[in-house]
């Protein structure tokens, strides 16, 4: 004998049900049960009728329209016109006694739960009268039974308790007695010894079926649904979960209490002690193997199974100096809730005693903390025990694995993977039987939570990136279209998968929480919502992703502003962007501070010579032990391409200009030439070899005249070069006199910086720079004489952008 459900997916319309028909029809056994919900929705809005009705709000007459349309429809499309007016009839006069409880509960403006249960039985008492009879028209071999006249219980409207002696007798008399060999009736609902109607609870139609499947000793019972199986995660919330192919029943009793809802958590209790196995299919892909429940089979050592959350949590906490040494207190508290039939989801007690804090169902809440404070009134008036305090807004989320009792470290990856993305823990339980670990969050964290788990204990092979990207200029869209060249190679080489979640230039910002189609991106952008650099934060703060990145490609000073709030909600930064880096040393060290405190990198690597590894090669010379001596550079693209162009030929004005024009220059080309720019970049590294430095500290020799560093805007400074083209002649003229080059150097040496331009002689190293190359000569203790040299192109849009791209792998492989 086999017991088969099907949930309210399953039969929520005519061509689904035709599905179910031919599962049930494929089967072989010499008896079936089928055991049927409501069509999927009828059951809320039964709920949402009642209550209508019961505050006296007419429109609970709509509602029940709705249910009626439903029903009728089914049966049309169901039904073959010449048994349809038998079904009809009979349906028709169930709905008319619906409508008359409904009535009875708007005249009496209640609903009491004896009453719902009434009502709501409505739906499953349909659905399995309607398929019973598809089944007979189609000629299958099968009878409908009345699942009251079978399941006894007792009066707990709402959630009876079945009464399985009871329960067992009435079985084994009708099967004993029944011929057809498919038995059709309702989930669900049951009966008490006095002949009212109850309900099991919601989601009870699974629990209908494992009574069945228990007090008949059926070979197997399968739960059909709309997944195909038990998953590692809620699908619906982590799109990366996989269907678990065999799971233990203490598995997936435990991932079911957490919130598994595709199986309601008592269904277990009745199978568990006779060892029927338990499947769940899916009614559209009968092809999947779904997932098979059994005793514990999980012998090969897999640790983690699953992970399930519950939404709507509280956590009340009682404390105060009263209760430690005192016993009796928890006995107390715990009796107060079981006797308001509150259950308790979650206990944490601190080993002082000074605290107990349980993890209770929001729709409890007020009135748990209402019955606890009455129950603690004179500890409380005497300052013992505090009036209990109530959280808000939690969720459960819960590891669970028959085998993580025998595995260190779980925990402390599941903290560590939660810390990292800043989610905040603000209580924990381990399961005294070690098959869980559970934590509460703020719901707001579940999504993400839930995801970063999943990719921690499931997807060891790829990790997600959420990019976050600030600027789509020169640079900007380069390095948009260097990652869509290389989604592919990223996936399959590096098992990384990076997606741009939001782009923003100054004027728009667009959003797509499954990853922006890099194609498009200009189009969607250009669409886009109204833009600024706070409204965005407020946007990634929202979508709230694991592994998000902020980019910032711009050179905006109130975009660095915001790198700390990104930072604090322990999201990457990855920038070109100088200003912070070269900002006062206390900023740049609270961000240095803040990327540590929150485990979020914060990378800057193309502030200084574009894509070349520069500050990487001496943070990895200073992790290894080795120190700074002195530093020797070449820093700016902009003036060497300006020095290795200018001649007695050309005139140094148009020579500026054509730099600015090719996008050699910063837009303000002052900040390159006036020094400042190569000033942030010897700043920068200074820093980085660990020296405490401010902008202010660094001397600047200026070869430009003062009036050209006195002006305020482009034009004037470029007509400031026209005038003064003499002395940048005369500058060129002496440089040729020395055999020399022109060239605009940093230094760093004895804890000093300084800047200028430098005839640089045939010997050194500088002499042969050409285009807009950088070079960086590192003197150290391991290099003290031969320095090590990093040189190559440091300028240009498509350089720094693969400079950002190093920098987001590197994060990657964090
Ligand atoms: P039915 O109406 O068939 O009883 P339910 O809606 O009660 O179906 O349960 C199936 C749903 O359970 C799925 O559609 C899915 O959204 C949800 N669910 C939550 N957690 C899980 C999980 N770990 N595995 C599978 N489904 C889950
Ligand atoms: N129809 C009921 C509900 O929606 C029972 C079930 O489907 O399992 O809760
Ligand atoms: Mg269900």
């Amino acid at each position: 004998m086999k017991v088969l459900k099907f949930g309210g997916t399953s039969v929520a319309n005519a061509e689904n049900i035709s599905q179910v028909k031919n599962i049930v029809s494929n089967t072989k056994d010499d008896k079936v049960i089928v055991v049927l919900s409501a069509l999927g929705g009828i059951t809320d809005l039964l709920l949402q009728a009642a209550d209508l009705a019961s505050k006296e709000d007419n429109t609970y007459k709509k509602t029940l329209a709705e249910i009626e349309n439903r029903h009728l429809l089914t049966i049309k499309e169901l039904i073959p016109i010449t048994a349809q007016s038998k079904v009809l009839s009979k349906v028709k006069s169930e709905l008319n006694g619906l409508e008359t409880l409904l009535e009875g509960a708007y005249s009496i403006s209640e609903t009491t739960l004896k009453l719902s249960d009434k009502i709501v039985s409505y739906g499953e008492l349909l659905s399995s009268h309607i398929i019973s009879e598809f089944f007979i028209a189609e000629k299958m071999d099968a009878v409908y039974k009345d699942s009251r006249e079978l399941i006894k219980t007792n009066e707990t409207y709402g959630r009876a308790v079945v009464d399985f002696e009871l329960t067992h007798d009435r079985c084994r008399d009708f099967m004993a007695e029944v011929s057809q060999r498919i038995v059709v009736m309702a989930g669900f609902i049951a009966s008490s010894i006095k002949g009212n109607t109850t309900t099991l609870g919601r989601g009870g139609s699974d629990y209908t079926a494992a009574i069945m499947a228990g007090v008949l000793n059926a070979d197997l019972l399968e739960i059909w649904t709309d997944v195909s199986g038990m998953y590692t995660a809620n699908p619906k919330i982590v799109k990366q979960a996989k269907a678990i192919e065999h799971i233990s029943y203490e598995e997936a009793m435990e991932l079911s209490h957490f919130g598994a809802k595709v199986l309601y958590p008592p269904t277990i209790q009745p199978i568990l002690a006779k060892g029927i196995s338990i499947v769940i299919k899916n009614t559209f892909r009968p092809q999947d193997p779904g997932t098979l429940i059994t005793k514990n089979q999980n012998k090969e050592g897999k640790t983690v199974r699953g992970i399930s959350h519950v939404e709507h949590i509280v956590l009340l906490s009682l404390e105060g100096p009263g209760m430690v040494g005192v016993p009796g207190i928890s006995k107390r508290f715990f009796e107060v809730l079981s006797l308001a039939d509150i259950s308790v989801v979650l206990i944490t007690q601190a080993s002082s005693e000074h605290s107990i804090c349980v993890g209770i169902s929001a729709e409890n809440a007020k009135k748990a903390a209402s019955i606890v404070n009455e129950a603690f009134e004179y500890e409380i008036s005497l300052g013992k025990i505090k009036p209990v305090i109530v959280e808000k807004d939690l969720a459960i989320i819960a590891l669970v694995g028959d085998n993580m009792k025998s595995h260190q470290g779980l925990s402390g990856k599941m903290f560590s993977t939660l810390g990292k993305n800043n989610v905040n823990i603000r209580a924990i339980a381990q399961g005294a039987s070690e098959r869980n670990i559970s934590a509460v969050i703020t719901r707001e964290d579940v999504k993400k939570a839930l995801n970063a788990l999943h990719e921690e204990f499931f997807e060891e092979n790829i990790k997600q990136m959420n990019l976050f990207v600030m600027g789509v200029g020169n640079v900007g869209s380069k390095f948009l279209a260097q990652i869509q060249g290389q989604e592919k190679y990223l996936r399959d080489h590096l098992k990384l998968n990076i997606r741009v979640i939001g782009i923003s230039n100054s004027r728009t910002m667009v959003f797509m929480e499954n990853g922006i189609p890099l194609q498009d991106w200009e189009e969607l952008l250009g669409a886009g919502e109204k833009a600024d650099a706070s409204a965005f934060i407020e946007r990634v703060g929202k979508l709230n992703f694991r592994n998000s990145i902020f980019v910032d490609n711009t050179a905006s000073e109130v975009v660095s502003e915001t790198y700390a709030t990104y930072l604090e909600k322990s999201i990457s930064v990855v920038t070109c962007n100088k200003i912070a880096c070269a900002s006062a040393y206390k900023n740049y060290r609270r961000l240095k501070d803040l990327a540590r405190e929150y485990n979020a990198p914060f990378l800057f690597e193309t502030n200084v010579g574009a894509g070349l590894p520069i500050i990487d090669t001496l943070k990895n010379l200073i992790a290894s032990g080795d120190k700074i001596l002195n530093i020797q550079a070449v820093l700016s693209g902009s003036l060497n391409f300006v020095f290795n162009n200018f001649n007695d030929q050309t005139s140094f004005h148009d020579i500026v200009k054509q730099a600015q024009e090719e996008g050699y220059t910063e837009p303000d080309p002052k900040i390159d030439l006036s020094g400042i720019d190569v000033m942030r970049k010897i700043l920068i590294l200074a820093r980085e070899s660990g020296y405490q430095l401010d902008i202010d500290d660094i001397e600047n020799k200026p070869f430009l005249p003062q009036e050209s560093l006195n002006t305020t805007n482009n034009d004037a400074f470029f007509a400031s070069l026209e005038k003064h083209e003499a002395s940048f002649q005369d500058l060129y003229k002496r440089a040729v006199e020395d055999d020399a080059k022109l060239k605009y150097v940093a230094q760093f040496k004895d804890g000093k910086a300084s800047v200028g331009l430098e005839r640089i002689p045939k010997t050194h190293d500088f002499y042969n720079l050409e285009g807009s190359d950088n070079i960086v000569l590192f003197y150290t203790e391991r290099y003290p004489n031969q320095p090590m040299i990093i040189k190559g192109a440091g300028a240009g849009a498509e350089v720094t952008a693969s400079g950002i791209f190093a920098d987001i792998i590197r994060i990657g492989n964090f």
